[in-house]
């Protein structure tokens, strides 16, 4: 091997072992410069770096050396000129600016990305309700289903399904004027509107559209005044037959804190639903995304990923893009037992791991109350349930025993956490509503 070869390999090494975060940080712009008999010279684009490839990762890098030449004794690294920079870096880079650039490209007028389109949206049992219903509102908009409510949890395609619609729409439509816009801006919207005196400014952008799409309403909870700025606009452009459509990360019936008037009129058209992917479903969207990248791999390795990731159809592409830098980096297509490592600690991190605290402070924000509300001892109704989901869940998950979640929630008596849990296991078997909403609330538990 010579110098250059030396250092690719033990860079494919160390990426193995170490964040992708601090493989960039301390690895980016070093190289080996010589290669004596017993020898070698590392090249280092710092002092700092130096400094910390010296304290912290000598020992690693010289594992790996002399694994490859025993002859290897020692290691050294100095501050050198960039001049040189390996092939892989560049290609690296140019793969980070691709990204940036797809990111950039919004259109400024509809706002929407046209990176979300049909052709690489796979449609299963999971999704086909809410694919069929945008495709009824695509043929007709503004007629059938006014407006289009998808809900569904986290990183499970209703972005991508909103803006596929909007960018169809806009293709087979070229005068209508769409708009897409996440609920935050929205909200945003109004209030520099008011704080400016540009409300009416405001009001007369959004009258013009056509179809407008909001993401995430269910940011609008409590957001007093953008839900009545939005009720009015909502009734105008419905009267006008114009197409809205909305997604929320629940159906509208448990978004807490919104007026009676804003949800009736969210639960007027049609509501379709995302779940969850099935494992052949989450093979094939795997398959997709590898094709659109020109890389193939291993049935096993879909297999195996498909198997680790089964919330989150983003955490599956994550995983994936993982794969792939793995590939344009050493130009090999990784195999099984290079997939478990690449993605051993992500699969930690995304799967079946949480604590009392971050189940406690998740069903709080579900249902918008405060912590210390759900700890409270308060009989209301609307805290009564969200804390015996709580315990119900604490029980579940985490296999807590009664006495440990009855202190957890506030020293409370541990028949109570009992009586609780059995409770909603009864309800769980007869109302499928809250089914849906505990399951909801476990894809936000262990959606990061
Ligand atoms: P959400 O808005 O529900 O949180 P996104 O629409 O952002 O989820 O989806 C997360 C990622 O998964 C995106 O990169 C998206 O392209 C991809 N994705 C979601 N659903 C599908 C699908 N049915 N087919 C292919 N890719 C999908
Ligand atoms: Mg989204």
């Amino acid at each position: 091997m010579n110098e250059k070869e030396l250092w690719e390999a033990v860079l494919a090494q160390i990426q193995l072992q170490i964040s992708q975060a601090n493989f960039t940080t301390w690895f980016k712009g070093t190289r080996i410069i010589a290669k004596k008999e017993n020898e070698v010279l590392i090249s280092t684009p710092n002092t700092f770096v130096k400094e910390w490839l010296e304290q912290k990762y000598k020992h690693l890098i010289f594992k790996i050396i002399s694994g490859f030449e025993p002859k290897i004794k020692e290691i050294k690294f100095l501050i050198g000129k960039q001049n040189l920079k390996p092939s892989f870096w560049q290609e690296r880079e140019e793969q980070k600016q691709q990204l940036e650039f797809e990111q950039l490209k919004v259109d400024s007028e509809t706002n929407l990305n046209p990176r979300y389109t049909f052709k690489n949206f796979v449609v299963g049992s999971f999704n086909e309700l809410a694919f069929a219903a945008s495709q009824a509102v695509i043929k007709n908009p503004g007629v059938l289903y006014n407006p289009l409510f998808i809900y569904g949890g986290v990183g499970l395609g209703k972005t991508h399904l909103l803006e596929a619609t909007g960018n169809e729409i806009v293709k087979l439509y070229p005068k209508k004027k769409v708009k897409y816009v996440p609920a935050e801006r929205f909200i945003r919207e109004v209030v520099e509107g008011i704080k400016n005196q540009k409300i009416e400014d405001f009001k007369l952008k959004y009258q013009k559209v056509d179809v407008l799409i909001i993401d995430d309403v269910q940011f609008l909870a409590g957001k007093e005044k953008t839900q009545e700025e939005f009720f009015h606009l909502f009734n105008s452009l419905y009267q006008k037959n114009k197409q809205i459509i909305l997604s929320s990360d629940r159906p509208p019936k448990i978004i807490p804190s919104l007026t009676e008037r804003l949800r009736s009129r969210f639960e007027g058209g049609m509501i379709g639903d995302i779940s969850l992917p099935d494992f052949e479903t989450r093979v094939a969207i795997l398959k997709v995304k590898a094709q659109e990248k020109n890389v193939e791999f291993s049935e096993e390795v879909y297999n195996f990923i498909a198997q680790s990731f089964k919330r989150n159809i983003r955490d599956l592409e994550g995983a994936l893009n993982r794969l792939i830098v793995y590939y344009k980096l050493n130009n090999k297509v990784p195999d099984l037992s290079i997939t478990k490592k690449l993605l051993k600690k992500v699969i930690l991190g995304a799967n079946q791991w949480t604590t009392p605290n971050k189940i406690i402070s998740t069903v709080a924000e579900f249902y918008d109350l405060t912590q210390k509300d759900l700890l409270s001892s308060s009989r209301k109704k609307e805290i009564t349930k969200p804390r015996q989901i709580a315990m119900y869940l604490l029980k579940t998950e985490l296999k807590s025993s009664y006495l440990s979640i009855a202190r957890k929630l506030g020293g409370k008596d541990h028949s109570t956490v009992i009586y609780a849990c059995e409770k909603i296991a009864k309800q769980l078997e007869k109302d499928k509503k809250l089914e849906e909403e505990i399951e909801l609330i476990k894809q936000r538990i262990y959606s990061g």
